[in-house]
C-alpha cells in the first residue's frame, strides 16, 4: 500500500514521541511492502512562532490530502497567555472542524504487566478492554449558549442539540466497531431527564435495530455507568455517547490504567483522513530531556493504520510488540514506580526489537 502520513510533532515531547512511532511505522512499512510518505508540518505553539498562526495553511491542506495524521502535543507555557492573538488549542479545534472530525474513539485497555499502577484493584481492572465513541462536534460545546437578564439578574444558558443524523453517524461507527470486537454496544444518555437523549435514545434504538440486530445493545444512564466504569469496567466493550458525557466518561475511563502515557486516541469522520495522537499533553515539565514514554503515540500510530489504512494485522502486531514489552519488565520513568527506567528512544527501540521477532 501507498499512503500519505502527515506528521504534526507539535511541542514540548511531541517530536520526541512522534519520532519513535514514525520509527515504527518505518519498520512495519518495510516488513509488509508498504510505502509510507511520512511529510513533517508545523503545528500549535511552534507554528505560531514560524507563521504566527498555530495551523498555518499549508498543514492544513497537506492534511486534508493525506490518507491519515499522526499529531504529538500542543501547547506549552510560553503560548499560554490569555490575552495573546492565538493560541496552540485554537489550532486543535480548527483541524478538528476542517477535517470534519465528528467522532472520538478512546480505547481503555489495562495491561496485565501494569495492573498495579491502576488506583482499583488489580482484580477489577484486569482485561478490561472498551472502546469508547465520543460524539465531537455537536451536543452542549456547540449548542447556542450566551447571557442574559433573568427575573433574579444574570443568567447564563448553554443548550444540548442533537439531530437524528448526527446520532446517526456516531452510532453506525460505533456499532461497526462493535461488530469486529465482541459484538456489544452500549449507549449512554441521561433519557429520564433530556428530551435530548431521548431522541439519542430512539434513534440509537432505531440504527441498531434495522442496521445491526446481530449486536448485544444496551443503553445505560450517564450516572449509572460513572458507578460502572469502576465497580465492572470489565463487562463493557464498545460504548457510544455525546460530547459532554463522553468528554466526561473517558477522563474517568482513563484513569483505570493508571497511566497517561499509556493511552492513544483517534478522531474520524464518515470518510477522509482521520487524527491520532496520545491523550497527554506536550508535558513542558519533562520536554527535552528524553524520558517521555513513547507508547501512547506508537499505539495511536496502530489506530491510525486499523482505521484509516485497514491494516489490522499491522495494527495487531504494533499492539502485541507493546504488550510484550511491557510483559519483559521495560518502563519508562512513569511507569517505573522509582525501579530502572528506559529513555525515550530506548524504550521505542524495545519496541522495534519486539516487532522484529513477532
Ligand atoms: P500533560 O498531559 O502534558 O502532562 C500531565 C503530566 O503527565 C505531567 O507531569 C507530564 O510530565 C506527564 N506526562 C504526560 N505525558 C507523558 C508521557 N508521554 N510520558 C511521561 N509523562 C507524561 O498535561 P498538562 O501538563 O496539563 O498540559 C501541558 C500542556 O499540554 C498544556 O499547554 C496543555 O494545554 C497541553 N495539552 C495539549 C493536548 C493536546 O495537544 N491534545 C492535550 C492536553 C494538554
Amino acid at each position: 500500500m501507498d499512503a500519505k502520513i502527515v506528521l504534526l510533532p507539535g511541542d514540548g515531547i511531541g517530536p520526541e514521541v512522534v519520532a519513535e512511532a514514525e520509527k515504527v511505522l518505518n519498520a512495519i512499512a518495510s516488513t509488509f511492502g508498504h510505502s509510507f510518505d511520512m511529510p513533517r508540518f508545523p503545528m500549535g505553539g511552534n507554528a505560531i512562532d514560524s507563521h504566527g498562526d498555530p495551523l498555518p495553511d499549508e498543514t492544513l491542506e497537506a492534511c486534508l490530502a493525506s490518507n491519515a495524521v499522526l499529531l504529538g502535543a500542543v501547547g506549552g507555557p510560553k503560548w499560554d497567555d490569555p490575552n495573546a492573538k492565538t493560541r496552540p488549542e485554537a489550532g486543535l479545534l480548527r483541524i478538528r472542524k476542517e477535517m470534519k472530525l465528528f467522532a472520538n474513539l478512546r480505547p481503555i485497555r489495562t495491561y496485565s504487566a501494569l495492573l498495579a499502577s491502576s488506583p482499583l484493584r488489580p482484580e477489577i481492572v484486569e482485561g478490561v478492554d472498551i472502546l469508547f465513541f465520543r460524539e465531537l462536534t455537536g451536543g452542549i460545546y456547540f449548542g447556542p449558549s450566551g447571557r442574559r437578564e433573568g427575573e433574579n439578574g444574570e443568567e447564563a444558558f448553554s443548550e444540548m442539540v442533537y439531530s437524528t443524523s448526527e446520532v446517526e453517524r456516531i452510532v453506525r461507527l460505533a456499532a461497526a466497531a462493535a461488530q469486529n470486537r465482541k459484538g456489544k454496544l452500549t449507549s449512554v444518555d441521561k433519557a429520564n431527564v433530556l428530551e435530548v437523549s431521548r431522541l439519542w435514545r430512539q434513534t440509537a434504538t432505531k440504527v441498531v435495530n434495522e442496521e445491526f440486530s446481530d449486536l448485544k445493545f444496551d443503553h445505560v444512564l450517564v450516572d449509572a455507568m460513572a458507578m460502572h466504569l469502576i465497580s465492572r469496567p470489565g463487562d463493557f466493550d464498545v460504548v457510544v455517547t455525546g460530547n459532554l458525557f463522553g468528554d466526561i466518561l473517558t477522563d474517568e475511563g482513563s484513569m483505570i490504567t493508571g497511566s497517561m502515557g499509556m493511552l492513544p486516541s483517534a478522531s474520524i469522520g464518515s470518510d477522509g483522513p482521520g487524527l491520532y495522537e496520545p491523550i497527554h499533553g506536550s508535558a513542558p515539565d519533562i520536554a527535552g530531556q528524553g524520558i517521555a514514554n513513547p507508547l501512547a503515540t506508537i499505539l495511536a500510530s496502530a489506530m491510525l493504520l486499523r482505521h484509516s489504512l485497514n491494516l489490522e494485522e499491522e495494527a495487531s502486531l504494533i499492539e502485541k510488540a507493546v504488550d510484550d514489552v511491557l510483559a519483559a519488565g521495560h518502563r519508562t520513568k512513569d511507569l517505573a514506580r522509582g525501579g530502572a527506567s528506559l529513555s525515550t528512544t530506548e524504550m521505542g527501540a524495545q519496541v522495534l526489537a519486539a516487532l522484529n521477532q513477532a
